[in-house]
């Protein structure tokens, strides 16, 4: 019998899995109906041997001590700070929009204290930020809304971003200093092997048992479990009832190319032209040499995998439905990006999931990090320097072949 089914092996299901069997002995089978775990933070090596992130580039980033902390029990890291470069009027400048940004684009040479009034300038009095263009606009005005936003986020969203609650653009600051980092965060790093060897060292434990290429709804009769904990979107636990949440989709196309370097900045955002939003080159992220260079292409899609939720009024009145349904589904936690419908980081997500553990374990989720930081043997390491050989990850689970066959494995290991 196991203490646990958990449903999703990305940054939610995994740091769950982890904190029961390791906090408190508790015995966990975690399933996803995907044919590896991490998720949507799951990278690999592709046939060049150059490290990629199959569903987008993922960056980390936290203000949170105790996330950081916690997350390097499991991994080494490379200091990393994301810089990013948007291709607008024929020109690639800063993204975020910065001094530099607004002094090559029109020629100028201002100060910050004379950027600041230019903004002043141009910004539009708004009484009230609600949406994403409000957000925007009352700051650096409709000219720049027009040459940096408002297109890439139809594109992104196929909504205006007159639409879409602010939260949404308010994740991209605007800035009066020379400071082109995206993220300002207290810890900027990547995990040193990569995002999957961080997930196989989470998962790592004879208490845990991982069935991939298992959609839970296929096992939850045969196997035995007191409780579960569901990752996965929250309108398909609950078979729609209350209609389809949107969730936005994306199609990646991935691409290696004979050169060293692809392009000038690790992302290119593009919110103007071509039906792609962003292009990114995994070698700046990860800090792998290699010989060639892999990049993958974002095009936004209504089908397919769901990636975002869409912050917008109307699907927070329906997720209140679900969530209501939710709190009332005793022995069922619902935890993460798609369980919750929240645009969350991945700092975030582990975060949520240590609060859930704290509130399993009926404590706080400061004494639940306490107590793992006292019990911690291993103190954050960051590496600043680029490897050329990166060992290859081997993905192991405890999975046998087929989804059936697993199935019957943990049955009878369970009886
Ligand atoms: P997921 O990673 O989505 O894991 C849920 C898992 O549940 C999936 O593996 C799924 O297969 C499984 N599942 C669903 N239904 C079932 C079922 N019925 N049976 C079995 N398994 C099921 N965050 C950052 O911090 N920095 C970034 O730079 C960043 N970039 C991103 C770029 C893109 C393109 C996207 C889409 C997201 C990005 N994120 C980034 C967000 C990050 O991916 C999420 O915060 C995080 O991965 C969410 O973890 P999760 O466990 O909640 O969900
Ligand atoms: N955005 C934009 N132009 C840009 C970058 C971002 O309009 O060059 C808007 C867009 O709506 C996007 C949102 O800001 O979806 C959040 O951007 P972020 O880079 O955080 O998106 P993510 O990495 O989550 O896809």
């Amino acid at each position: 019998m196991f203490d646990y089914l958990i449903v999703g092996a990305g940054f939610a299901g995994s740091v769950l899995a982890e904190r029961l069997a390791n906090g408190s002995n508790k015995r966990v089978l975690i399933c996803d109906k995907r044919s590896h775990i991490g998720g949507n933070a799951y990278d690999e090596y592709n046939e060049h041997g150059i490290l990629i992130h199959r569903y987008g580039p993922h960056i980390f980033h936290t203000n949170s001590r105790d996330v950081f902390e916690y997350l390097s029990r499991f991994t080494d890291w490379r200091s990393y700070e994301h810089r990013v470069q948007a291709s607008v009027d024929g020109q690639l400048v800063p993204m975020p929009i910065n001094l530099d940004t607004i002094n090559q684009l029109y020629g100028l040479k201002l100060t910050s204290f004379e950027l600041e009034q230019f903004f002043a300038n141009v910004a539009e009095p708004v009484e009230k930020l609600r949406t994403s263009e409000d957000v925007v606009v009352s700051k650096i005005g409709r000219e720049l809304y027009e040459k940096f936003f408002r297109n890439y986020t139809r594109k992104q969203w196929d909504l205006d971003p007159s639409e879409l609650d602010a939260s949404v653009t308010s994740r991209v600051p605007t800035r009066t200093n020379r400071d082109n980092r995206y993220f300002t965060d207290s810890y900027q790093a990547m995990p040193l092997h990569g995002f999957t060897r961080m997930f196989e060292r989470l998962l790592d434990h004879p208490n845990i048992s991982v069935m991939l290429n298992t959609d839970y709804r296929d096992i939850e009769a045969v196997i035995p479990y007191k409780q579960m904990i569901y990752t996965g979107p929250v309108d398909s636990y609950f078979d729609y009832r209350y209609g389809k949440l949107p969730y936005r989709s994306l199609e990646f196309k991935h691409e290696t190319h004979n050169v060293e370097v692809y392009q000038p900045a690790p992302v290119v955002n593009f919110p103007n032209e071509h039906l792609y939003t962003r292009i990114t080159e995994f070698k700046y992220l990860t800090g792998q040499e290699h010989a060639k260079t892999s990049i993958v292409y974002e095009y936004p899609r209504a089908e397919g995998d769901p990636y975002y939720p869409i912050p917008r009024p109307e699907n927070a009145e329906v997720y209140k439905k679900y969530k209501a349904l939710a709190d009332a589904t005793q022995d069922v936690q619902f935890v993460g990006r798609l369980a919750t419908y929240r645009y969350y980081n991945m700092d975030q997500v582990v975060a949520q999931a240590l609060t859930t553990y704290a509130k399993i374990i009926g404590t706080k989720r400061q004494e639940a990090t306490a107590a793992i930081a006292a019990s911690a043997t291993k103190m954050p390491t960051i590496v600043t320097k680029t490897y050329s050989l990166p060992s290859p990850m081997t993905i192991s689970t405890n999975g046998a072949a087929t989804a059936a066959a697993r199935a019957k494995g943990a049955s009878s290991e369970a009886a």
